[in-house]
């Protein structure tokens, strides 16, 4: 099928150009404890023998940063890392990657007196002096309240966009032209608005696509591959991470996946319905990374599947996340959530929080709720 990609400007990464006309590229993120450099290493080399053009690392601490030194030592995979509250790690890691990732919606938690203009100042000015690439990294769970605020709470849509168009304007103000963008939803539809959106307005900037906490294969690639279609189909697009829920150690299935779709699109092959059925039970799921506490997570995320199948049938969405850090935000849009701790697994209603439970009770726990949303909904 040909395919007219959108002119987007072209931005290095490491070894590879993205946008303009260059391929599409493939990501993928390690799930090993960044510490744990041998591990993370094995893992960066699978994921870029298996044919990843970024792998992607996440580090929280300053002795994350001090392994990702020796892990830079050690690969020649093209490295990108995701920031979270902590922006000053940008310093720290910046020397050893290629591409740096900050989500706007996290920028308000750490010095909170300090704009966020001041911040991604610091992180631009760090990624010139060392060579890297920025991401501008939106994502539908931790929006920064602020900006949710302007807008109507029905509209998901609103905050996204507006977010990633304004950082794009501050980082050009700031003259940094070398980032991409991502604007993620785990709803497929929303990915393919948001993009089509954004690329009508800034056709220039290059995108990264994905679509978040797509959850468990096969139905995480399906939910991927439903908003790919669309968007690259129509030239949006220039470099993919397809997020699945998979035991650790992380094999190349997101890779395979990712390149798979690409295969198919350019083939013609298309394969989506248009739409997943909006009457069906949602389980969406994070796919895992350093920051999961105990590694039964992805584990609990397949025996939600597997016993919530007696509710196929009604419009539910069940989130199921891997860590505190961004498990309470982005569990607050689903009927019902569990946030993974250590020992316990935090249960949610929308926003409330119903309390945490051990592991082996959570699993009951969570089928009484889903049996008086379901008895509540019959009632009506
Ligand atoms: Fe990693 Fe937590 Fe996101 Fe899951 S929810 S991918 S464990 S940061």
């Amino acid at each position: 099928m040909r395919i007219s990609r959108n002119p987007t400007r072209s931005v290095r990464i490491g070894s590879i150009e993205i946008g303009a006309a260059h391929p599409i590229s493939v990501q993928s993120m390690t799930a090993t404890h960044t510490q744990n450099i041998d591990a993370t290493v094995g893992q960066v080399n699978a994921l870029h023998a298996a044919g990843a053009d970024i792998v992607r690392i996440a580090v929280d601490s300053d002795k994350d940063a001090a392994a990702l030194a020796e892990i830079r030592a050690q690969t020649s995979a093209n490295l990108s890392v995701d920031l979270q509250e902590n922006y000053r790690l940008a310093a720290k890691v910046a020397p050893h990657v290629d591409k740096i990732r900050y989500n706007p919606g996290h920028l308000y938690h750490h010095e909170k007196s300090r704009p966020w203009q001041e911040k991604v100042a610091f992180i631009a000015n760090v990624a010139q002096e060392h060579d890297c690439a920025i991401r501008i990294g939106v994502n539908c769970g931790s929006i920064d309240p602020a900006k949710k605020s302007k807008f109507d709470p029905a509209d998901a849509i609103g905050p996204i966009l507006e977010s990633g168009l304004e950082h794009c304007e501050y980082l050009e103000e700031l003259g940094f032209t070398r980032f991409v963008v991502s604007m993620k939803d785990s709803d497929p539809s929303q990915v393919v608005t948001i993009n089509q959106q954004f690329a009508a307005r800034r056709p220039d900037i290059p995108l990264h696509l994905g679509v978040t906490e797509a959850g468990l294969p096969p139905d995480g690639i399906i939910k991927t591959r439903i908003a790919f279609e669309q968007l690259i189909g129509r030239g949006i697009g220039d470099t993919i991470r397809v997020s699945l829920t998979v035991p650790n150690p992380r094999k190349p299935e997101e890779i395979q996946a990712g390149r798979s779709i690409l295969d198919d699109i350019y083939a013609g092959r298309l394969r989506s319905v248009v739409a997943l059925d909006p009457t069906a039970l949602n389980i969406i799921s994070c796919p895992s990374c350093s920051r999961v506490e105990n590694e039964a997570f992805v584990e609990l995320a397949q025996d939600v599947k597997e016993m919530t199948q007696y509710a196929k049938n009604h419009a539910i969405t069940i989130a199921v996340m891997g860590c505190r850090v961004n498990g309470p935000g982005e569990t607050d849009d689903a009927d019902l959530g569990l946030w993974c701790g250590p020992t316990r697994v935090n249960l949610k209603k929308g926003e409330e929080s119903l309390g945490a439970f051990p592991y082996d009770e959570i699993l009951g726990k969570l089928k009484a709720e889903l049996d008086k949303i379901i008895a509540q909904r019959e009632a009506v």
